[in-house]
C-alpha cells in the first residue's frame, strides 16, 4: 500500500516503553523534534505490570527528563536488601557499602504513566495503535518508517531511528541478515509473579533461596505486594489457585516467629526467564535501545534500569549530532552502552544462578549456591560487590 501522508521528524522512536518515552523526554527538553509510534494502547502499556526498582543513576535520568516529580513523593527509598537461606535472613546494606547510593521502589508502570502524561502536555507526537509498523531505508541517510493509523497509510520520514519496541518489535528484525551477532543463554526457570492488596510484610526486599526453589517478596508501594515463585517455564497458570500460590510462597519464605501476610491477588503470570544480547546495537542510522538490543532474567533487577541506561547514551549522542553535525558520539553509541550491558548480563546470570534450585535436586549445586550466599553475606568485598551491581555503580 503506499503511503497517504508524509510526517517528517528527526527522531523516529518506534515502541512507547521506558526507553522509547524516556529518551523522547531527554531529546524534547534539548529542542530536538521526535515521532513516537506504539501498536498498543495507552491504556494497556500503563498497566502492563512489569519491574518496578529503580537505580539511583535511573532516578536522577527520569529527574533530569523531568518526569521525577511523583516518583520523588511516592517512590520507596531502600537502603539495603535481604538474602535469606539456610532458614535465615541477612541484610546487605546496599547504602553503607556503596559510599551512599539507594534504590527506589517505583512501579513500571508509574514510570511509563509519568512519562505519557508528560509527553502529552507537552504537546508532542505520541501516536497509540499504530499498525503494521516497517523501517525502510536504515542503511541511508533519510530512514523510514511506515504504519498506518486508523486505516491511513503514514510514512514518517527522520533522520535517525530509535528502535526502542522491545525484545518482539520490528526493528531489530529489519537489520539485515549476518550483520548482527547474538548470544543468548536459555535457563530452566520461570518466575509465577503476583500483585497483591496487601501492605509488604517486610520493609526490604526479600531474596530467598530454599529447597523449595527460589522465591522474592518485594513491593509496589505500602499497600501493594509483589511477590514471586521460581516455577518450570512451562507452567500453567491455571493450576495455581491463589491459595496455592500464598500456600507456597509461606513455605518458601517463612521464618519462625515471621509471618507472611496475605491479601487479594490483583495480577498474576509467568514470565520466562532469558539471557540475551546482539552486538553492535546499531546499524546504519537505526540504533537499537532496551530489550529491543538486550533481555536479562529479572533477578538482578536490571531490565528497566539498562534501558534507561542505554537512552542516556543515546540522547546524549544525538545532542552532540544535532549540536556539531559530526556522528562522531552517534558512532560509539553501541560500544559505550555494551560495556554496561555485559555487566548487567553476568550480574542477572549469577544472581540467577546463585538462588535458583535446580530441579533435579542437584545437592552439590545446592552446596555451591549456600557456599556462595554464606560468603557474599560475611564477606565485606562479597557484600560490596552485590551491592555495587545492585545499586548500578559497580564499573563497566
Ligand atoms: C512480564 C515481564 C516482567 C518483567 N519483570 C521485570 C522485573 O521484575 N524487574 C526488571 O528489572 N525487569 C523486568 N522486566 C524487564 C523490563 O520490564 C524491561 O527490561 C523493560 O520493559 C525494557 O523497556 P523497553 O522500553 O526497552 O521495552 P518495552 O517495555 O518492552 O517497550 C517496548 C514497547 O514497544 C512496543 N512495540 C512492540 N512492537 C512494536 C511495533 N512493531 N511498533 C510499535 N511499537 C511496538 C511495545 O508495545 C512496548 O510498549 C520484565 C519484563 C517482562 C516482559
Amino acid at each position: 500500500m503506499r503511503p497517504v501522508r508524509t510526517i517528517r521528524t528527526q527522531v523516529g522512536i518506534v515502541g512507547a516503553g521506558p526507553a522509547g518515552l524516556t529518551l523522547a523526554g531527554l531529546l524534547g527538553r534539548q529542542g530536538i523534534e521526535t515521532v513516537v509510534l506504539e501498536n498498543k494502547s495507552r491504556d494497556y502499556i500503563e498497566h502492563r505490570i512489569r519491574a518496578g526498582v529503580l537505580e539511583q543513576g535511573s532516578v536522577e535520568l527520569l529527574e533530569e527528563a523531568g518526569v521525577a516529580g511523583r516518583l520523588k513523593r511516592e517512590g520507596l527509598v531502600h537502603h539495603g536488601i535481604e538474602l535469606q537461606f539456610d532458614g535465615e535472613r541477612h541484610r546487605v546494606p546496599l547504602t553503607e557499602l556503596t559510599g551512599g547510593a539507594s534504590i527506589v521502589i517505583y512501579g513500571q508502570t508509574e514510570v511509563v504513566k509519568d512519562l505519557v502524561s508528560a509527553r502529552l502536555a507537552a504537546g508532542a507526537p505520541l501516536l497509540f495503535e499504530v499498525q503494521d509498523v516497517r523501517l525502510a531505508d536504515i542503511d541511508s541517510h533519510c530512514p523510514r518508517v511506515e504504519f498506518s493509523l486508523e486505516g491511513q497509510v503514514t510514512q514518517l520520514e527522520c533522520d535517525v531511528v530509535a528502535g526502542c519496541d522491545g525484545s518482539h518489535g520490528v526493528s531489530r528484525a529489519t537489520i539485515p541478515a549476518g550483520v548482527l551477532s547474538s548470544y543468548s543463554r536459555e535457563y530452566p526457570f520461570a518466575w509465577l509473579g503476583i500483585l497483591a492488596a496487601v501492605a509488604p510484610s517486610s520493609d526490604e526486599l526479600v531474596y530467598a533461596h530454599s529447597p523449595r526453589g527460589f522465591a522474592l517478596l518485594s513491593m509496589r508501594s505500602p499497600q501493594l505486594s509483589r511477590l514471586y515463585l521460581q516455577c518450570r517455564p512451562d507452567e500453567d497458570i491455571a493450576s495455581w489457585e491463589d491459595a496455592r500460590i500464598w500456600e507456597e510462597l509461606q513455605l518458601r519464605l517463612g521464618l519462625p516467629g515471621w509471618t507472611l501476610a496475605e491479601g487479594p491477588v490483583l495480577e498474576k503470570g509467568v514470565t520466562p526467564m532469558r539471557s540475551f544480547v546482539v552486538e553492535p546495537m546499531q546499524y546504519g542510522n537505526l540504533f537499537l535501545a532496551g530489550d529491543a538490543a538486550h533481555i536479562v532474567p529479572p533477578t538482578g533487577a536490571k531490565g528497566l534500569n539498562l534501558a534507561l541506561h542505554d537512552v542516556r547514551i543515546l540522547a546524549e549522542a544525538l545532542v552532540d549530532y544535532y549540536a556539531t553535525g559530526s556522528k562522531k558520539s552517534l558512532a560509539a553509541y553501541s560500544e559505550r552502552c555494551l560495556r554496561r550491558v555485559w555487566r548487567s548480563e553476568h550480574f542477572s546470570w549469577w544472581m540467577t544462578s546463585m538462588l535458583h534450585r535446580s530441579w533435579d535436586g542437584d545437592q552439590y549445586d545446592e552446596k555451591l549456591q549456600v557456599a556462595q550466599l554464606r560468603y557474599t553475606v560475611t564477606s565485606g568485598a562479597a557484600a560490596a560487590s552485590l551491592a555495587e551491581n545492585y545499586v548500578g555503580t559497580a564499573k563497566a
